[in-house]
């Protein structure tokens, strides 16, 4: 027989294997997963998984297939920073914000992402131990109090925005790089050093609050939430001043600015000015035309460091001249890691942020 080209049946049923490979090819991993946006594209990413599901189904299998859903692809372990399970039966349902996925962690696992998430590693030990204990006590009272207010079955939610910010074993190995083992092991002892222990007060869980760095002075809640606490109280913080980015400049264009705050370049340019300060020295209202505007807006809206600013003017815009990072209330981790550079335990640290605190034993 003469060769030749393969028939074309031959060709049509390579072409449609082709085709079948394409599409019920290998299952993404949890991080392909994530960047597809369209539901079509999950979609297509689950049907391997959908038809493995009814395969095994019709054809039950001794050796069960390996879970690859979403919310399995990444096991417990790649999740947390490292398995600390050994340590507490405690868990905590917490909703990854970027994977939109509900899980539930050994409590200790958690606290040791929200430490690595939360301050830098190169801190020292003492500071990243009351980190620890912020970031224990922040969930176990919301774990008590009916969880995270955005998602529903959940404790808390890796929002940093909203609850705490949570770094999983692959971001800290993106983010630490050669570093990645020493600042694993400084937030492994941290975490196992403090375990089991948060603040409270009167015997309750406190309310924790914490920040970047307070510009020398934390601020009182009540100012900034309009909610009062006994322990969140402006207290000094020393050795802030040497700290980057203590004073920081943000020019903001009128333009801009009149956006933010619902103006006109020309009322800003005739009007703003600085209305009331806090008892700490932080802005509490601008105004702009006739109306008051809380500090606190302007800062989120503007994405501003700090309420603690005085401000220039020019022909283009206003210039913030600001001092710290963050809302000032509670514990500033500059502060922390100041205090503990002095040779300060983390519970003097946490004492002095929190007054009238102590450190128990859940
Ligand atoms: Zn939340």
């Amino acid at each position: 027989m003469k060769r030749g080209y393969p028939p074309p049946w031959a060709c049509a049923v390579l072409l449609a294997l082709l085709l079948l490979w394409r599409m019920l090819g290998a299952p993404l991993t949890a991080e392909q997963f994530s960047h597809l946006e369209t539901p079509f594209w999950q979609a297509r990413a689950l049907l391997p998984l959908r038809v493995a599901r009814i395969l095994t189904l019709w054809f039950p299998v001794d050796s069960a297939e390996p879970e690859t859903l979403p919310q399995e692809a990444m096991t417990q372990e790649e999740r947390a920073l490292m398995a600390m399970s050994d340590m507490t039966d405690e868990t905590i349902a917490v909703y990854v914000a970027h994977e939109q996925n509900l899980v539930v962690l050994p409590l200790e696992d958690y606290v040791c992402g929200v430490v690595a998430a939360e301050m830098p590693a190169a801190y020292h030990l003492e500071a990243l131990k009351a980190q620890a204990v912020a970031a224990r006590t922040r969930a176990v009272r919301q774990r008590g109090q009916g969880g995270c207010a955005l998602h529903a079955g959940a404790d808390v939610c890796t929002d940093s925005g909203h609850c705490q910010a949570y770094a999983t074993l692959e971001e800290c190995r993106e983010k630490w790089g050669d570093e990645y083992q020493p600042y694993r092991d400084r937030v492994l002892a941290a975490v196992r050093e403090t375990a089991g222990e948060i603040l409270t007060y009167e015997g309750e869980p406190i309310t924790v609050y914490y920040h970047a760095m307070s510009g020398g002075r934390t601020e009182d809640a009540a100012a900034v939430f309009g909610q009062a606490e006994p322990y969140l109280v402006s207290v000094s913080s020393e050795g802030e001043e040497d700290a980057r980015g203590f004073y920081a400049d943000a020019f903001v264009s009128y333009e801009t600015l009149a956006e933010a705050l619902d103006s006109t370049p020309d009322e800003l340019r005739r009007t703003f000015a600085i209305a009331q300060y806090t008892q700490t020295g932080r802005v509490s209202t601008v105004l702009v035309g006739e109306r008051h505007v809380p500090a606190s807006e302007l800062r989120e809206s503007l994405g501003l460091r700090s309420t603690w600013f005085t401000f220039s003017m020019d022909e283009e815009g206003v210039t913030f001249h600001q001092q710290g990072y963050g809302h000032g209330v509670g514990m500033s981790q500059v502060g922390a890691n100041a205090m503990a550079a002095d040779g300060a335990p983390y519970d003097h640290i946490l004492t002095h942020f929190y007054p009238g605190t102590s450190v128990e034993t859940y």
